[in-house]
């Protein structure tokens, strides 16, 4: 199982997320609109629902209805996104910024 970043991230790209994930598996690219979870690497530790401060985070069973094709969203990310492009923000360059 997965957690998924859905639609309340669009627009916001806070990013807490990124500060918080243990294994590092949240990415995106500058002209994306949001972030995006790599299901494949995501451990289900929930520590990014917890900061997201736009409530844009669900366990995958729990995401709603109208927001179900995110799940789709977050893994074609991966699989369409060469690893080379995706930008990751590091934590401590996060904490640098105060
Ligand atoms: Fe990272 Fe945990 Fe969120 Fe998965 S649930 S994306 S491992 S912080």
């Amino acid at each position: 199982m997965t957690y998924v970043i859905t639609e309340p991230c669009i627009g916001t790209k806070d990013a807490s997320c990124v500060d918080v994930c243990p294994v590092d598996c949240i990415y995106t690219r500058e002209e994306d609109p949001q972030y995006y979870i790599d299901p494949d690497t995501c451990i289900d530790c929930a520590a990014c629902e917890a900061v997201c401060p736009v409530s844009a985070i669900y366990f995958e069973d729990d995401v709603p209805e109208q927001w179900k094709q995110y799940t789709a969203t977050n893994k074609a990310f991966f699989k369409d996104v060469p690893a080379s492009e995706r930008t990751f923000r590091q934590r401590s360059e996060r904490s640098a910024q105060g």
